[in-house]
């Protein structure tokens, strides 16, 4: 799902919560703000402005602090207005990125900011009630070391499959043999608590991300890829997430790109996650382990790029051919594995891309890796999880308080500083 957008604001009292939630938004997603910015931003009147702040101070969402340097300078003489500022742990959310070989989970503040990050193994044996288990014993280690007195809003999840939002049925996830899992079931039994828990598709929280706070802000035709034992799609079109009539759309790694190449986990034939995954690249490295993150490592090393290498990265070209001649995007903003491939193998992937592509829409994109480098997944849970917060966020937090937060993960608050990884 595309970022929320920042819309101009109304002073009709009855879209009062509206304005709150668009207020609340803007510091959540570009940090410090001054009054004038948000009246100039919101196009409301400055009392308006006012007393908007003052009863997101009062929710204690917000604070207001002396202006920073470079605002302060421009007001002159005269003692300028206080800045605005999301309160990094009034509440915060809980991200986890499921992944074929790895498990992150990560709480992340308003405005943002992870404060608390784990991560681990996924079980081997990938059984769903296993991959449940280690995930809520990772997410039980962090709400422990979560801020005193923080509310906890919500849980997302990102897996790498097809995704029923609606109940949080992994419909299909080749990559972990999974087939209609109830995962949003599994972890909240697990859970024991009464906090919403969202399941998406990786790659759908992955353009989500790098479209509100990375390489795509400001774009309105993105496409993410996420590489990595598979090939996941994210795609906003016209600013819109690109979610088809079941949500399943944006299954890019099952375009077919080599009819006589290796079967795909999903029972097709040459399908192009089969060709530049980690599987493939693994291959052509001459390496046994297919974790993501040393690949990536390994990948980075690459200064002339091997004869198998450099197929993998014309594969990648020939398939980022077809997504430009479908999809016409501004921007592909290339995760996972392929934040390292690219780089190493990038001349050959873009004359395979242009050769695929036709020349119009082919000159209207670039090609770019992610800004929030292995993080857009989790990074676009958490901005998914603050979604219900940022459209009312009285309402929202009203009920989060209601909910018993202590049941979650029986958490045992800690009065020692939190420690907040650089
Ligand atoms: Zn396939």
């Amino acid at each position: 799902m595309a970022a929320r957008r920042h819309g101009a604001g109304t002073n009709q009292e009855a879209v009062r919560r509206h304005n709150l939630g668009t207020l609340l938004a803007h510091v959540h997603h570009d940090g410090q703000l001054s009054r004038a910015e948000l009246t100039a931003r919101m196009g409301l009147n400055r009392s308006t402005i006012g007393a908007l702040v003052g009863e997101l101070v009062e929710l204690g969402l917000v604070d207001e602090t002396a202006p920073s340097e470079r605002r302060s300078g421009r007001h002159g003489a005269g003692r300028p207005s206080l800045d605005v500022r999301p309160d990094a742990e009034a509440v915060y959310v809980i991200a986890i990125d499921i992944g074929v070989k790895a498990l992150q989970v990560a709480c992340v503040g308003l405005g943002g900011e992870v404060l608390q990050r784990a991560s681990g193994r996924t079980p081997t044996s990938h059984s769903p009630a296993a991959v449940a288990t280690a995930a809520v014993r990772l997410v039980r280690q962090i709400v422990a070391k979560a801020p005193p007195g923080a509310t906890l809003l919500a849980v997302s999840v990102g897996v790498p499959g097809v995704v029923r939002e609606s109940d949080g049925v992994v419909r299909f996830a080749p990559n972990l043999g999974w087939h209609d899992v109830p995962l949003q079931q599994l972890l909240c039994e697990r859970m024991a608590g009464s906090v919403p828990l969202h399941v998406a598709n990786d790659a759908d929280l992955g353009v989500l991300a790098e479209h509100t706070r990375g390489a795509a802000v400001g774009y309105d035709n993105v496409v993410f890829l996420m590489g990595d034992v598979g090939l996941g799609g994210g795609v906003i079109v016209d600013g819109h997430p690109l979610h088809g009539v079941g949500g399943y759309a944006g299954e890019l790694g099952h375009l077919m790109v080599n009819s006589r190449g290796r079967t795909c986990r999903c029972g097709s034939v040459g399908c192009w996650e089969t060709e530049v995954c980690s599987p493939a690249v693994a291959r052509a490295l001459r390496l046994d382990d297919i974790e993501l993150e040393p690949m990536v490592e390994r990948l980075k090393q690459v200064v002339r790029p091997s004869a198998a290498l450099r197929d993998v990265g014309r594969y990648l070209g020939m398939g980022l051919g077809s997504v430009v001649n479908v999809l016409n995007p501004e921007v592909i903003v290339l995760g996972g594995i392929f934040r390292a491939l690219y780089p190493a193998v990038r001349q050959d992937t873009l004359e395979a891309l242009t050769a695929v592509a036709l020349e119009a829409p082919r000159e209207q994109v670039k090609v770019v890796v992610p800004q929030l480098a292995g993080d857009a997944v989790l990074v676009g849970a958490a901005e998914r999880a603050f979604e219900a917060l940022l459209a009312d966020p009285a309402g929202a937090l009203a009920t989060a308080c209601r909910q018993a937060v202590a049941s979650v993960a029986a958490p045992q608050r800690v009065a020692a500083p939190v420690t907040v990884p650089a």
